[in-house]
This record gives structure tokens, C-alpha cells and sequence, in this order.
């Protein structure tokens, strides 16, 4: 069957029952029948057509950090959908691109060329955060540091900066606008969310020892656990030498495709090893999300009423509603 969800060559608005929004995508949790998924379709899509209630706001800015060396895994993905259904849901957010790619910044439609004043200009020329964040054009309580081709070259012009590890860390605690509700009010960001790049160089090192928390999207494929050893000893050689706050807090299962026994096993056995940091929602594989992009928006607001952007939304909420590191 050609769904009309993949064989959508228009964004334009197209209204589709619950019914079938789950048979074109099969992709909630694995046993379901198709019954079930339309039901759950239903539920969800019932309580954000009627603008579901905002959650509660975090005490302090919780500074995330979005990595996994490998690429294509959903990093970029993850942060800008998360980060506008966190606006969503009430907070305010602030996506800084560390991926000279600057794919976030294009999700995002954020300026990212030559000159623009960017992540590079924070980190290697010691600009303020506040000075190279602008506002998202899409979402007011959204702002966006964007990556220039510049970062590129960042990784080794930072070996020979003073506290080359630790640039982003200073910068992030030096914005008015990062802390309890006391130290930066009622204006603060609640969530920090950095897009690392897909290696463990000294960028992810400077997001590792800025954040507090680390959110590592593993795809649901063959292979999705392999490399993931070497990035929980970076987490654990940062934790002791560098940043002793840190904590993997949150795992999340991207392009998930129920139709396949593979990605459930790899769902189950990344559950088994992660428990409760593995939140319970996973994003479907859903070409609206990868669409998105190329529009210069999020699935949020591509396509509010899919799966992915719902999807996103009961993710966002989970991570909110798990509560802040105290
Ligand atoms: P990373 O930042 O880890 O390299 P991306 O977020 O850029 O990964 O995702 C890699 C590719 O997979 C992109 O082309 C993106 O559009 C696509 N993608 C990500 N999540 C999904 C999804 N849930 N469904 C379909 N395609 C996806
Ligand atoms: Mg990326």
C-alpha cells in the first residue's frame, strides 16, 4: 500500500483518521495490533488538538547534551523536534549547534553562513553566548546558537586555547539567562539542548563538560550498540576528570520500525541494559520526519498531527516530567 504520508510531494495539510495514520505507520510498540495503534493514534492526537496542559518548569536550566559518535543515529533530529515540543510544552529552550555540518541550524531556519555570528565565534573567539544566539524565526521562546562551516576547523584551533575543553562550559555558565530561577528569573532557559557532532573530539568534549545530562539517541538497527562502550568510557573518563556532574540521564530509541523483529529486539535489549533511562515512547521511523528539514522546520510544526511529531511531543513531556538532576 502507498500511504500518503511517503507519497506526499506538497506539505500541504492533509487530514487523516487515526485508523490510518496507524496502518501507514505500524510503527508504535511492537506487539500492537493494529486496533491498538489506532486507538493510542487517537488518544494522542484527541489530547494535543485540544492543546494539552504545559509542564511544569525545571528549578534551574538543565543543560543537555546530545551525543553519540555515530552518525545518522538521530542526534540532529532528536534535538530540534525535542527542543520545539519542549517550546511546546511551555519552556523555554535554547539549541546550541555544535556540528559544523549545521544541521540543526538548518532544521531550526537559522542563518548559518559564512559571517554569521555562531558557535565558532563562542568557542574559539571567546564571544559571549549571548552575543551568537538569535531567536528562532518558528517558535518565541526558542532561541539557536547556528554552526558555520567555520566549527570545522574549530577542533584543532582549540588544541592550542587555554581551558580547550572546558570553553563551552564557561560560556554556557556565563549567560544571565542559565541558572535557578533566583540567579537568572523568570526569563531563564529551562533546557539547554547542545547537537553534537558525530565524533568524540574536543566539541562533544566541551558539550560533555558544559551539560549536566546526556541524552544518547540509539537507532533501532543492527549495529546500534556497537561503539557505545567507547562512548560510556568517555562519559566515565569526563565524570572523573572533568565534569563530575555528569550523568547519561536519558536514552531514546529513534527510526523504530515495528514492522521489524529487529527493532524491537534492539529496543528490548537496549532496555535491558539501560532500565529507566530509556524512555518509554520511541520515535517511529516516519519519512515526515525527515522531510522536515527541508522546509526549514520541525516536524512539530510540518506536520503536528503525524506520528513522529507526536511522538516527539509524549518524549518531551517524559523528559520534563522525569524531572531535573538536583
Ligand atoms: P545524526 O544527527 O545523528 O547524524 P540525523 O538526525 O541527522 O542523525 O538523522 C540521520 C538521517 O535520518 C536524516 O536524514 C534524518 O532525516 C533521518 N531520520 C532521523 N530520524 C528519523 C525518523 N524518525 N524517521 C525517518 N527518518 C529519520
Ligand atoms: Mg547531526
Amino acid at each position: 500500500m502507498v500511504s500518503r504520508e511517503t507519497s506526499a510531494s506538497s506539505p500541504g495539510f492533509v487530514v487523516r483518521t487515526a485508523a490510518e495514520v496507524a496502518d501507514s505507520e505500524p510503527t508504535f510498540q511492537s506487539e500492537s495490533t493494529p486496533l491498538a495503534r489506532a486507538a493510542e493514534h487517537s488518544i494522542l492526537a484527541r489530547r494535543s488538538a485540544f492543546g494539552r496542559p504545559s509542564v511544569g518548569r525545571p528549578a534551574q536550566t538543565r543543560v543537555m547534551v546530545v551525543a553519540n559518535q555515530k552518525g545518522g543515529v538521530g542526534k540532529t533530529t532528536s534535538t530540534v523536534n525535542l527542543a520545539a515540543a519542549l517550546v511546546q510544552l511551555g519552556q523555554r529552550v535554547l539549541v546550541i549547534d555544535l556540528d559544523p555540518q549545521g544541521n540543526a541550524s538548518t532544521a531550526l531556519s537559522v542563518e548559518h553562513h559564512r559571517g554569521v555570528p555562531s558557535t565558532y565565534d563562542m568557542l574559539v573567539e571567546g564571544s559571549p553566548l549571548a552575543e551568537v544566539a538569535s531567536q528562532s524565526p518558528e517558535f518565541e521562546n526558542l532561541s539557536v546558537v547556528p554552526a558555520t562551516i567555520d566549527l570545522a576547523g574549530a577542533e584543532i584551533e582549540l588544541v592550542s586555547v587555554v581551558a580547550r575543553e572546558s570553553r563551552l562550559q564557561k560560556a554556557i555558565d556565563a549567560h544571565p539567562l542559565v541558572g535557578t530561577e533566583a540567579e537568572a528569573g523568570e526569563e531563564r532557559f529551562d533546557y539547554v539542548l547542545i547537537d553534537c557532532p558525530p565524533s568524540l573530539g574536543l566539541l562533544t568534549l566541551n558539550a560533555l563538560v558544559a551539560g549536566a545530562e546526556m541524552l544518547i539517541p540509539i537507532q533501532a538497527e543492527y549495529y546500534a550498540l556497537e561503539g557505545l562502550g567507547q562512548l560510556l568510557e568517555t562519559v566515565d573518563m569526563v565524570k572523573k576528570h572533568l565534569n563530575n556532574r555528569l550523568d547519561v540521564t536519558t536514552i531514546l530509541i529513534t527510526m523504530y520500525d515495528a514492522r521489524t523483529r529487529l527493532a524491537a529486539g534492539v529496543a528490548d535489549e537496549v532496555r535491558e541494559h539501560f532500565g529507566d533511562t530509556v524512555l518509554k515512547t520511541s520515535i517511529p521511523r516516519s519519512v515526515r520526519v525527515s522531510e522536515a528539514p527541508s522546509y526549514g522546520q520541525t516536524v512539530m510544526t510540518y506536520d503536528p498531527g503525524s506520528p513522529g511529531a507526536l511522538s516527539y511531543l509524549e518524549a518531551a513531556r517524559e523528559m520534563a516530567t522525569k524531572g531535573a538532576k538536583a
